[in-house]
């Protein structure tokens, strides 16, 4: 399973995704004015005040999730002590607002958070709508399936009854293949379906899976690189947060390399 884990050694030159993007959230799903608001601040547009307010789903494992110690108050995981850090480097709080997935781009634009950390791959949809930090973290999308199951690759799919996480890129992935599927709001529901019996495969982003089939060893992953390319994560600000966003890739640059990043990483996927 190690194999999986391609860290994230990028240049500053982000890859060519090798799919399209899913809902940037810009001009539909539901207002930000429901997402949570534990951050407790108003947001900034350039992070001025005492605090650097940052959204996230903290469904997405081993990135952002409830429990644990919590680096970032109850929220945990690679992401947060990201986040915790860039916070240090640039001399504000760091804080947390939680809120659905789908909501966080939206939440951006309209200045409720000062920036996106949430395993969030950089796409050329989202792009239009963000701006997006130097990656920090490379993944690809894999198969989590039973382990009896005969799906090898990608193409076994087709004829399966196939899980995604609403607009997750894994969607947009299975979409663009040109498969059915159904797609549930949290990863932890799409592995319960699958443990149930109720579905075939989930596809997923790698890191993700790996911390999921950890904790249920009756699932394993399939890997197919011929249909799943490399994703990129990247801290999302609002368009035009130059100073922000120079400070961001400041501190992320800074963490590449001194291996910080590698190290949660191996702290966050290692972790009982
Ligand atoms: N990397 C995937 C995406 O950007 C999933 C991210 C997440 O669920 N937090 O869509």
């Amino acid at each position: 399973m190690k194999k999986i884990k391609k860290w994230a050694l990028v240049g500053l030159t982000c890859m060519t995704m090798l799919f399209g993007a899913v809902a940037c959230g810009g001009d539909k799903k539901e207002s930000a004015t429901t997402a949570g608001a534990e951050a407790g601040g108003a947001a900034t547009d350039g992070a001025t005040g005492g605090q650097i307010v940052f959204g996230t789903n903290a469904e997405f494992p081993p990135f952002e999730f409830v429990g644990g110690e919590g680096v970032i108050g109850q929220y945990d995981g690679i992401d947060m002590a990201i986040a915790k850090q860039i916070g240090t480097d640039i001399g504000k709080e760091a804080t947390i607002n939680n809120m659905e997935f789908d909501s966080l781009l939206l939440a951006l634009q309209n200045g409720q958070i000062d920036a996106v950390i949430a395993g969030m791959t950089v796409t050329d949809e989202r792009k239009e709508a963000v701006d997006f930090s130097i990656p920090y973290y490379t993944a690809t999308q894999v198969m989590i399936v039973p382990q009896d199951s005969t799906i090898a690759k990608a193409a076994d799919m087709a004829d399966k009854k196939i899980v995604v996480i609403q607009g997750y890129t894994g969607e947009t992935v299975v979409n663009d293949l040109g498969y059915k599927y159904e797609a549930f709001k949290k990863g932890t529901e799409a592995i319960m379906e699958l443990k149930n019996g109720k579905c075939d495969v989930v596809v997923i982003d790698s890191a993700t899976a790996q911390k999921y089939v950890k904790d249920n060893p009756e699932l394993k992953i399939v890997e197919d690189e011929s249909a799943f390319g490399n994703e990129e994560y990247a801290i999302a600000v609002k368009k035009g947060n130059t100073e922000l966003l120079n400070q961001i890739n400041t501190s992320i640059q800074k963490m590449l390399d001194e291996g910080t990043i590698s190290d949660l990483s191996a702290k966050y996927l290692d972790a009982e």
